[in-house]
């Protein structure tokens, strides 16, 4: 199970992404995510078994795309989101400052 980067076209074993993955913006349940290979920031939402790609709009994140990952779970927490996958457990810590997607 691989899981692509949109704007490389690089392909990441769920542990080498999950990692790449920094910054939980809780109002709008994303994550960002760095691309390692080619610097492409992202935004995403984790969903149970699968990640949402897309765009927001007017104030909410309207998914356009999805990833299936098997077996993938989410828990919001309260200043962070866990995201598991098996036995392993990464840890997005949400930013105080500032909004993601805000440019
Ligand atoms: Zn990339």
């Amino acid at each position: 199970m691989l899981i692509p980067c949109f704007a490389c076209e690089s392909r990441f074993r769920p542990d080498e992404y999950f990692r790449a993955c920094h910054d939980y913006h809780r109002g709008m349940d994303l994550v960002a995510w760095t691309c390692p290979r080619c610097g492409n920031r992202d935004e995403l939402r984790v969903l149970p078994g699968e990640l949402g790609f897309g765009y927001p709009r007017h104030g909410r994140f309207d998914v356009s795309d999805r990833v299936r990952v098997p077996g993938l779970r989410r828990r919001r927490q309260d200043l962070r989101l866990d995201i598991s996958l098996d036995e392993e457990v990464w840890r997005v810590p949400t930013r105080l400052r500032g909004l993601v997607g805000a440019h």
